[in-house]
C-alpha cells in the first residue's frame, strides 16, 4: 500500500515486486502496519497531534536473528524445541531465544537440524552511517555463536550453513519502518487504556497488528484483530 486519498476513500496500491500501481475505491481501510508506517503512508491526512504522538514514542526495538543448519550431533540428545539462553557476557541484559527443529519434523533432512536464534537489539546503530554495518553484523554473529557454543557443538564439522538478519534485513523484506519488531514495548504510558487504538483519527481507516493493544505476538495480534472485527460490526453492521 503506498498512499490513501480520502473522500472518497481511494487506495493507491503499489506492488513492489511488479513495480506497478492500481487504484481502488473502498468503504474502509484496515492497515496492518506499524504506526510509523501509517504516519508515513497518510502524511498530512493525519492530524499533527497523531504525528507528534508517534514521534514522541521511545524508539521500538529491532531483532538480530541467526539461522543455522547443523548436523544433529551438534545438539544435545533430546534437545528441547525451544530454549532461552540468558546473556553470558556481563550486564548487557540480552537473551537469545532459540528454536531447534526436531528429527523427522520436515524442517531438515535426517541427521541434520535447523537452529534459529534471535535477540532484541536497538534499531538505531544498524542505520547509522558512522557504524560499520558489516562489522557490527559480524560481531553479533560471532557473539551469538560463542554464546551457543556453551550448549551446542558448533564448529566446521557440524555447521553446514549460516545466515543472519538484522533490523536492516527486516526493513528491506517486511517494509516495517527501520525494521522495528516486537510492537511498541510494554510501558505504562502506552499500554492498556493508553495504547494506540485500532481506531485512527480518520473514521474509516483502522489499524491492526502489534502496535495496537494488546501488542506483539501471534496471540496478541490475533486478539487485536478480533477486537477490531467486533468494532467494525458494531459500527457499520
Ligand atoms: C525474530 C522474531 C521472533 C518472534 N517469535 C515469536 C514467537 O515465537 N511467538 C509469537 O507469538 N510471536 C513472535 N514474534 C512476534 C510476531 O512475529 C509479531 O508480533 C507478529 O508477526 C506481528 O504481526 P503484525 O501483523 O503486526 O506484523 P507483520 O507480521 O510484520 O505483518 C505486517 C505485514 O504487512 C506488510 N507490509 C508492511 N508495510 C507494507 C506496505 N507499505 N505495503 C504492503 N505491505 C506492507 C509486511 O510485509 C508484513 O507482511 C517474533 C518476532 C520476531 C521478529
Amino acid at each position: 500500500m503506498h498512499a490513501i486519498e480520502l473522500d472518497p476513500l481511494r487506495l493507491l496500491v503499489g506492488d513492489r515486486l511488479r513495480q506497478s500501481q492500481s487504484c481502488h475505491e473502498t468503504d474502509l481501510v484496515i492497515a496492518n502496519v506499524p504506526v510509523h508506517n501509517l504516519t508515513n503512508l497518510l502524511g498530512a491526512h493525519l492530524p499533527q497531534g497523531y504525528h507528534q504522538r508517534v514521534a514522541r514514542l521511545p524508539e521500538p526495538t529491532g531483532a538480530f536473528v541467526i539461522y543455522l543448519a547443523v548436523r544433529r550431533h551438534a545438539l544435545p540428545d533430546q534437545a528441547p524445541p525451544h530454549m532461552q539462553i540468558l546473556d553470558a557476557f556481563g550486564a548487557l541484559g540480552r537473551s537469545l531465544f532459540i528454536s531447534l527443529s526436531q528429527e523427522g519434523d520436515g524442517r531438515a533432512p535426517a541427521g541434520c537440524a535447523t537452529l534459529t536464534a534471535s535477540e532484541f537489539t536497538p534499531a538505531a546503530p544498524w542505520f547509522t552511517s558512522d557504524v560499520d554495518y558489516v562489522d557490527l553484523k559480524r560481531q553479533f554473529t560471532q557473539r551469538a555463536i560463542a554464546q551457543m557454543q556453551n550448549y551446542f557443538l558448533l564448529d566446521e564439522s557440524t555447521l553446514l550453513h549460516q545466515e543472519s538478519a538484522t533490523p536492516r534485513t527486516f526493513a528491506r523484506f517486511t517494509a516495517r519502518h527501520r525494521g522495528y519488531v516486537g510492537g511498541l514495548g510494554m510501558r505504562i504510558a502506552d499500554f492498556g487504556p493508553f495504547a494506540f487504538s485500532s481506531r485512527t483519527p480518520l473514521g474509516r481507516v483502522f489499524l491492526v497488528g502489534d502496535n495496537i493493544h494488546p501488542g506483539e505476538g501471534t496471540a496478541g495480534v490475533s486478539y487485536g484483530a478480533q477486537t477490531l472485527v467486533r468494532q467494525i460490526c458494531q459500527q457499520f453492521g
